[in-house]
């Protein structure tokens, strides 16, 4: 084991300060210092120029932000002061977060990875920095920066786990603590916990059965997910942390078991841990926009399409158990009865925005944004805010006798990924190419942007999808020609059509693509989008075409009760919206009349998502 002298740790500071001549923008934002290969069709919108307007979605991620900006910041650091021998005030965070003797896996998950989420709660905040400009979420951002960096050394990773899994988080925490957050020292900070992780690493990414044939401590040291990190290590190159990311990542892509056979088309999922897989396909992106190379977009466009049509529910979630199954086994069916963990949501939403957000602005397809706006209404945002004392929603639950649950251990994985999706709820609804502006989402909000030294904004007001409707109104400093391209969803009926300025655009729009309506835009300018959405049934499995899911537009609709209804299709087809707006539909079966919502509208009722159906 190499020891990190303080002198090396400078050293490599310096050329980190050296490398990182960022120039810093609006909100302490840095630009990023080395370019990817790949330009993609469409770009990302800086955080700070999405803001969502009241609804939702801004509760859930006004809820995450106060939640992260008030949890003690002495207990977070905790786990890493008790390991480098520091003085470690303030209470043990417990469940997976805190060390513990009672860590005895797989029986017992006390004490499973210490301080693993501390990262993504760094980077939660980050974000959340970089879309309000809250100074005290900045200050807190930058005091954490500073209490970690204390505690850097290679004891923390002895005897740990799962190193590769942990120190990815405690990455992206700090490259979001420098990118958004406008902190000086968190690139040095990585170099120095980079020294220190090294050493605990293997050679390259490792599958399951790699990991259990090496000697082991127990079980947990054969989990670890070493294929997920090239993304943050790609990040933490172009963000300016020093070439030895851009290596780093390359050794961890895991090519010979996973990437290469997607690559080649060959669906090697099944049987592989969910959330991370997807996780690890947004490496293959990162690979692709910094090396071009096409392999790998390959890859994660079969990846993502394998998930998309032989792993998904109803709702867009995926992995029942956390595990991909084998197409046209059945066991999406089984999964009904036999198990309550039907999706890993906050964590299984939040890779699914970003792989979706990468291959929607490579390929401009909207049907990228159609899975997300499902993920989003039927899971993510129906998931139960966190509590004080770290209880967090984790699985969605699609058993046929199915109710909303916390998860049994405190600090799970899922309360380190809320915080992250929700910060990115905004910068998932719009995209510019050139000139243009993509809608994305249809949620309230407020893009800005400049063009031609103009600033212009574009207000969305909707209660979509309970309203099958949205309203965009333009503000700009003077008339600009651009397009403004809409997202018309797959499922969308001949009947939708959009107008500009209360006159309809005569030409039908195509569902399954954007539609793009490109003029001279005038301050005050307004464009209605009126969805027809229809009422469709989806089986669970190919094989198994008589268990469906209602579906209005995007919406699973969900039926209050686990009774088995006794329903065909028609009345299935039938069910009514109790009035417009509303997250309720009422179902007359062959013998009573059921209520139907929204997943977000449950909340501690029995609900049934799949039903058998007669003819
Ligand atoms: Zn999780």
């Amino acid at each position: 084991m190499r020891k990190i002298s303080r002198r090396t740790f400078l050293k490599s500071s310096a050329v980190v300060a050296g490398s990182a001549a960022v120039s810093i923008s609006k909100h302490g934002l840095a630009s990023p210092v080395h370019q990817d290969a790949i330009t993609p069709k469409l770009a990302q919108l800086p955080y700070a120029d999405i803001q969502l307007l009241d609804g939702p979605l801004l509760e859930q991620f006004n809820k995450n932000h106060a939640f992260f900006l008030n949890l003690d910041d002495d207990k977070l650091l905790k786990p890493f002061r008790q390991k480098a021998g520091l003085a470690a005030p303030g209470d043990d965070m417990g469940g997976w977060y805190s060390f513990s003797k009672d860590f005895d896996p797989p029986r017992n998950f006390t004490g499973y990875v210490p301080g693993h989420t501390f990262g993504q709660y760094l980077s939660g905040l980050a974000r959340a920095y970089a879309i309000t400009g809250s100074k005290p979420t900045q200050e807190k951002v930058q005091r954490l920066v500073r209490g970690f960096a204390a505690t850097v050394s290679e004891k923390f990773y002895v005897d740990y786990p799962l190193p590769a899994y942990t120190f990815d988080k405690t990455n992206c925490g700090l490259i979001d603590a420098h990118q958004f957050a406008g902190d000086p020292q968190a690139l040095a900070v990585l170099n120095h916990a980079t020294d220190a992780v090294l050493p605990f690493l293997p050679p390259k990414a490792l599958t399951r059965p790699e990991q259990e044939a090496r000697p082991h401590k127990n079980i947990a040291f054969t989990w670890d997910e070493t294929y997920t990190m090239p993304e943050n290590f790609y990040l933490a190159y172009k963000r300016g942390a020093g070439d030895r990311y851009r290596q780093l990542a390359a050794r961890f892509l895991q090519d010979d078991t996973y990437f290469d056979p997607l690559a080649e088309g060959r669906n090697v999922l099944p049987g592989e841990h969910a959330y991370s897989h997807v996780n690890a396909l947004c490496s293959a992106m990162q690979a692709y926009f910094v090396t071009g190379s096409e392999k790998h977009l390959r890859a994660a466009r079969n990846g993502f399409d394998f998930v998309r049509s032989t792993q998904s529910f109803a709702t867009g979630g995926w992995g029942p158990n956390e595990t991909f199954r084998k197409p046209g086994s059945g066991e999406m069916g089984e999964s009904l009865t036999s198990t309550h963990a039907s999706f890993e949501t906050p964590c299984g939403a939040y890779g699914h925005f970003k792989i979706a957000r990468y291959l929607l602005s490579v390929t401009g397809d909207s049907r990228y944004g159609d899975s997300m706006e499902k993920v989003l209404y039927n899971t993510i945002l129906g998931a139960k805010p966190l509590r004080e004392d770290g209880t967090s929603f984790y699985y969605s639950d699609y058993n046929n006798s199915a109710s909303k649950f916390y998860h049994q251990d405190k600090w799970p994985c899922c309360s380190g990924t809320f915080p992250q999706i929700t910060a990115d709820y905004g910068i998932s609804s719009y995209f510019r190419s050139g000139n243009d502006l993509y809608v994305n989402l249809y949620v309230p909000s407020k893009a800005t942007w400049r063009q031609n030294g103009a600033r212009c904004t574009l207000t969305q007001h909707t209660s979509y999808p309970y309203s099958p409707e949205t309203s965009l109104a333009l503000q700009l400093d003077r008339p600009e020609t651009f397009a403004i391209l809409l997202r018309v969803p797959a499922w969308a009926g001949p009947k939708t059509f959009v107008s500009v300025n209360g006159k309809r655009v005569s030409e039908a729009p195509a569902p399954g693509a954007f539609f793009s309506v490109k003029r001279t835009w005038q301050d005050g300018d307004r464009v209605e989008v009126s969805f027809d959405m229809p009422m469709q049934l989806e089986a669970v499995d190919p094989q198994d075409a008589q268990t469906v899911a209602l579906l209005y537009g995007p919406l699973a609709l969900f039926a209050i009760g686990d009774a088995a209804l006794d329903v065909n299709r028609s009345q299935l087809l039938a069910a009514q919206q109790t009035s417009s707006g509303s997250t309720d539909w009422l179902l007359q079966t062959g013998s009573s009349r059921v209520t139907m919502k929204s997943f977000p509208a449950i909340r501690d009722e029995k609900y049934r998502l799949y039903h058998e159906v007669k003819g």
